[in-house]
């Protein structure tokens, strides 16, 4: 036997074994997948200082113990196909994690303090009752984020424009719009089977494929703006940051341009956002600066970022039988102007009806 890797799964084990304890000043990983375990005992967390791989999928754990952060070495921990309710959040303090799949729980959020994983690089949380992501995750490096089967509305910007990020899946959860910006190293999006989705912004348009040409019946959602698409009897959701449709070139409001400003200075907004108090400013004021951008001008020869207001335009490709609207927003009337005079060829505006 390896003296390192310790391999029991599918032995019917009804409790965590105490034989363990005959080679915890060598185990650096453990294989109890399929087993009928429900708690982990804390002498693990004391007694395993090697232990780099834990495989627990398949059992019966209601909790993870909060003591899971002694094991500083661990790199790698699946406790999928358990009885999670959440995450404790002392797994932030894995400073070495860079694998956690906790898909096929029953979690309805995730911990605070999962920014400080500077190490994470694969996270799966499919098939859980997620409703929101923190927007923590935004601070690790996770090049891979697999969220299918969940309940989530949106995915914020800053996280799908992740510089670290490669992979994201979000099949069958209740997205109703999608992030502006997508990160640069983004190789794999898979958002199939999401049915309150009415329009894909043109970024995605490398991400999707002929079979993804899914068309939903009209769903709507009480608290978000919407646009009305009179000649497919529509309504659109906008995302929800966007306060305001501006259809001329009037001045943006203060506030947007104080975001715009601020951001501008990308260290001292990094600062800023990394000092923000949450009682200090308007709720409002508070989450734009938090979660960023929602978007930057579609024209690509303009760098305004868009925080709240926006020229928004919805399209379809000529000569396509596709039914997908694809969609873009623009800091100005003239931004706006200027790319679909740049692409008309490619694409073809569709109108739409500013719904209050
Ligand atoms: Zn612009």
């Amino acid at each position: 036997m390896n003296p390192h890797i310790l391999h029991w799964s599918y032995r019917d084990f009804r409790e965590f074994p105490n034989e363990l304890l005959d080679h915890s000043d060598t185990l650096e990983e453990i294989y109890l997948k399929e087993n009928f375990i429900p708690t982990i005992p804390k002498w693990l967390f004391h007694s395993f200082v090697h232990l780099k791989f834990i495989q627990l999928s398949g059992n019966l754990l209601q909790t993870i113990p909060r003591e899971i952060c002694d094991l500083r070495n661990l790199e790698h921990l699946d406790v999928s196909k358990n009885k999670l309710i959440e995450l404790p959040e002392q797994i932030g303090q894995l400073n070495k994690l860079q694998y956690l799949n906790a898909s096929e729980n029953e979690i309805i959020s995730l911990f605070k303090g999962i920014g400080a994983m500077k190490s994470l690089e694969t996270l799966n949380l499919s098939k859980n009752r997620l409703r929101e992501l923190p927007i923590d995750v935004a601070s690790t490096s996770l090049a891979e984020l697999i969220l299918n089967d969940n309940d989530l509305i949106e995915i914020p910007t800053k996280i799908m424009s992740m510089e670290s990020l490669k992979v994201l899946e979000a099949e069958r959860c209740s997205l109703e719009y999608l992030p502006g910006i997508v990160g640069d190293r983004v190789t794999h999006i898979r958002i199939f089977n999401n049915p309150k989705l009415t329009h894909y912004p043109t970024v995605y348009e490398k991400f999707l494929r002929l079979h993804y040409d899914y068309w939903s019946e009209n769903v709507v959602s009480a608290d978000l703006l919407m646009i009305f698409l009179p000649d497919e009897s529509k309504r659109t959701i906008v995302p929800r940051q966007v306060e305001r449709i501006r259809l001329d070139n009037s001045p943006n409001s203060l506030t947007e341009y104080c975001l715009r400003g601020l951001y501008a200075n990308r260290p001292y907004y990094e600062i800023v956002c990394a000092n923000l108090v949450e009682n200090e400013l308007p709720r409002r004021i508070f989450r734009c600066v938090q979660y960023g951008p929602i978007c930057r001008c579609g024209n690509g020869e303009c760098d305004n970022m868009l925080f709240t207001e926006c020229h928004f335009s919805l399209m379809k490709k000529n000569q396509s039988p596709s039914h997908i609207i694809f969609s873009n927003m623009f800091c100005s009337k003239t931004c706006l102007t200027k790319w679909h005079e740049v692409f008309k060829a490619k694409y073809h505006p569709i109108d739409w009806i500013h719904f209050v």
